[in-house]
């Protein structure tokens, strides 16, 4: 069976721009419908079968990566992602997302970055509805953010356990780290704690703009660490500076320039997710929105499980969760599909291996 791959450019395109999506990524598909559109059909498959469509003005990836399954016989899937979410009501949609998360697990307090006290983050997880709040504080190489010492992180657990104590019935702090991912891809925190955690969260902040090929590698090797239970803000990329309204302390580990996504093989690091039962991160903090919606697609094909977090570090930022859970209906992400809609005992019974 055949298809017209300029068909199912177009039709991208204009379910695009249905709904609202930014311009320059509507463009890319009309430029690449345009191009092919003045080749003979014959050229059009003969580059498709040597790799070649990208060599064409006006062709880019991932729009050559749709022609390329088009011409396959095969829906494009881009273009099943978009008709998945055709007709639904997204803002509906998001709503129930964010209805069914049941807690967040990747949040701050001040004995890192955050700008508040772990029992008011806490309270106001409580106070969201939350079951639980999974602590995250960063890793002993972040000093910028005052990362925890293993000698911290055991007297913060300790602060913890008493801590739950004392909060309501039904709902727990569970605990866990944002552990810095090290050039060599392992993990910023002795072995015995990591074990002991609820939740790591692994995430890189340094060298950004290491090369594709060396990304790929310190994030497999990351990924294949039996500790690690979320990939946090995986392209490491910033939208923007310092969102409106969000000042003082409670951000300094996140103060923002723009930052390009790092380079890496997301194929091969969803795989890996996939194979080593680990979640991907969708950030919902808006100068972070990590991953961009395209490798959110791509995870969503690959068949990896997600965490929407708010990366809080203070206690307002834990109604974030809200734009995580916009940018994961755009994308098709089912509820069954997201690990913090499950229950702390069920979450940990999966992150425990
Ligand atoms: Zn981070
Ligand atoms: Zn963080």
């Amino acid at each position: 069976m055949t298809r017209d791959p300029i068909a199912d450019l177009r039709r991208i395109a204009f379910l695009l721009e249905r709904a609202n999506e930014a311009t320059y990524r509507v463009r890319a598909f009309r430029s690449a419908a345009s191009a092919l559109a003045a080749l003979p059909a014959a050229e059009v498959a003969q580059r498709a079968r040597a790799g070649k469509l990208t060599e064409l003005a006006g062709v880019g990836d991932v729009t050559a990566r749709c022609v390329a399954e088009s011409l396959a016989g095969e829906e494009p899937v881009y273009l099943r992602r978009l008709l998945a979410t055709e007709g639904t009501d997204l803002d509906a949609e998001a709503s129930r997302l964010r209805a069914a998360l049941r807690g967040d697990c990747h949040t701050h307090s001040d004995w890192s970055d955050g700008g508040s006290p772990i029992e008011e983050m806490a309270l106001a997880a409580v106070e969201l509805g939350h079951e639980y709040l999974v602590l995250t504080d960063h890793s002993p190489r972040l000093k910028v953010a005052r990362g925890l010492t293993a000698d911290r992180l055991r007297r913060q657990l300790d602060h913890v356990a008493q801590l739950n104590e004392a909060l309501p019935e039904g709902f727990r702090i569970l605990t866990g780290i944002e552990v810095d991912i090290l050039a060599d891809g392992s993990l910023d925190q002795e072995e015995e704690l990591l074990a002991r955690l609820d939740v790591v969260v692994g995430s890189v902040h340094s060298g950004l703009n290491d090369d594709r090929a060396k990304m790929t590698r310190r994030m497999l090797t990351a990924v294949a660490n039996p500790h690690l239970d979320i990939l946090g803000h995986c392209t490491g990329r910033m939208v923007s500076s310092r969102p409106a309204g969000v000042t003082g302390p409670g951000d300094r580990g996140h103060r923002a320039r723009t930052r390009p996504e790092s380079d890496f093989d997301a194929d091969a690091v969803f795989a890996a997710c996939v194979e080593n039962r680990t979640a991907v991160e969708i950030n919902s903090r808006p100068e972070r929105q990590d991953p961009p919606k395209r490798l959110i697609r791509r995870a969503l094909e690959a068949g990896c499980l997600f965490a929407i977090d708010t990366d809080a570090h203070a206690p307002g930022q834990l109604d974030w969760q809200r734009f995580g859970c916009e940018r994961a209906a755009r994308c098709g992400v089912p509820a069954d599909r997201v690990i913090n809609t499950w229950t702390a005992t069920d979450l940990t019974a999966w992150t425990t291996p």
